[in-house]
């Protein structure tokens, strides 16, 4: 592994840098304070590439790698957390499934208004009683004709509210637990399909996180995504990937908290000396510089291996836990360097602070990363 980045990708980082800059940041206070995307990123993120990153120019895609992708999602993040997400879940979570085990009738129909950014994508997994049991699913699909029908509901769906295209899980076979999940592409114009309540959140506010609704949903026969019976498999292995945006979107936030935290250190001034002369204060920077420089090296390792084809699970669960925490060390400690100011809504890292925790919990929570990796320590 290389530690360095390629040309591409460090022009890809310095894009993305400079779009951050100057198209999120001066409305990410705005849409946070709305808990409103403004949809119109989307369609300039499309035209940027950034909506299909790590997918083949032939789908629509920007031909790069996944690097390339958490590197983007690190730096929108860094000034806006709801930005990361919603590239994050659009690209993780719908594309890559259809991508990975779709066909290639699905490939050229579904992949390039979503690379495009000319649709976004989402992924229905969770329910009421299947969180972290993610196989514990009550939505039911059954095949009539040549359709398959969908009843029930998904909860807490990033992208719900736009997306145009949902990849959803449920059971085909219920006898066969797990085995018997089956993963569908289902277009939101699909009849039967709606969607439900809209989440009003402590973080990520901006980033639509829905309830989706199946009463009597048809979907094409041809919607079925991979096998009959593939469905869970197919949700854990986007999960694998899906953990990498997080990572890096908790990498970005960290980031984002420590360059405000610096600045401000540099720029207030107390008993007549700027607060980054106090060593207290120092330390507080120090530490979290060298915890985000691991979460980095952990994220990139795990894009990296990613792109080399190798099992990456164990390590994009690690890179998620350690970014996870290093995010919510980075914006209490930043709040900390702010005193006062950093509590009110004058600097962003109050805003930081509320997205951090966000990224304890989704894609698995901290908990769950720790059962995967304990179990590929213990398991024969
Ligand atoms: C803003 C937001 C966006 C989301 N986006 C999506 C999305 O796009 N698509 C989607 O499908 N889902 C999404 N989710 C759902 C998310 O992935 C789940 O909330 C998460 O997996 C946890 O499930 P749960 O909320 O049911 O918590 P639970 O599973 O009920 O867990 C509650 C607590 O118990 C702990 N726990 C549970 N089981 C164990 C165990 N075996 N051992 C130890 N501790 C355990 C958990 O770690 C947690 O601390 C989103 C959620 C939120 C809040």
């Amino acid at each position: 592994m290389d530690f360095g980045l390629t040309d591409i990708q460090r022009m890809v980082r310095d894009t993305a840098r400079k779009f951050a800059a100057e198209e999120v940041a001066p409305i990410a206070a705005a849409m946070d304070k709305s808990a409103k995307f403004e949809m119109s990123l989307v369609k300039k993120m499309g035209e940027l590439g950034f909506m299909g990153v790590a997918y083949p120019e032939e789908y629509g895609g920007a031909g790069m790698d996944y690097k390339c992708y958490a590197i983007i999602v690190e730096e929108l993040s860094s000034v806006c957390a709801s930005t990361g997400v919603v590239v994050s879940a659009h690209s993780s979570l719908c594309c890559d499934p259809i991508y990975k085990f779709g066909t290639e009738e699905q490939k050229k129909k579904y992949l390039p208004p979503l690379l495009s950014g000319e649709m976004l994508g989402c992924l229905g997994l969770t329910e009421p009683g299947a969180g972290s049991d993610a196989a514990n699913q009550k939505t039911t699909a059954r095949l009539d004709g040549d359709e398959w029908v969908i009843n029930g509901s998904k909860i807490f769906i990033t992208n719900g509210g736009p997306a145009g295209v949902a990849v959803v899980i449920a059971v085909t076979e219920k006898e066969k637990g797990s085995r018997g999940l089956s993963a569908f592409i289902v277009p939101t114009d699909s009849p039967g399909f709606r969607v439900g309540k809209e989440e009003h959140k402590l973080g990520i506010r901006a980033s639509s996180t829905a309830e989706l609704l199946f009463e009597d949903c048809r979907i094409p026969k041809e919607n079925l995504l991979g096998k009959d019976g593939d469905g869970f498999k197919i949700a854990l292995t986007t999960l694998d990937g899906g953990r990498i945006g997080i990572a890096a979107q908790a990498l970005g936030i960290a980031q984002g908290a420590l360059n405000a935290a610096v600045a401000y250190s540099k720029e207030r001034v107390q008993f007549g000396k700027p607060l980054a002369a106090f060593q207290a204060i120092q330390w507080k920077l120090a530490e979290c510089a060298t915890d985000i420089d691991a979460a980095r090296l952990l994220t990139y390792r795990a894009a990296w291996m990613k792109d080399a084809g190798m099992r990456f699970g164990t390590q994009s669960a690690m890179a998620k836990l350690f970014a996870a925490e290093t995010c919510m060390k980075a914006t209490r400690e930043a709040i900390q360097v702010f005193g006062g100011y950093g509590y009110v809504d004058e600097y962003p890292v109050e805003r930081f602070y509320r997205d951090a925790k966000i990224t304890e919990i989704y894609e698995g929570t901290s908990e769950v990363q720790k059962i995967v990796i304990s179990r590929s320590l213990t398991s024969d």
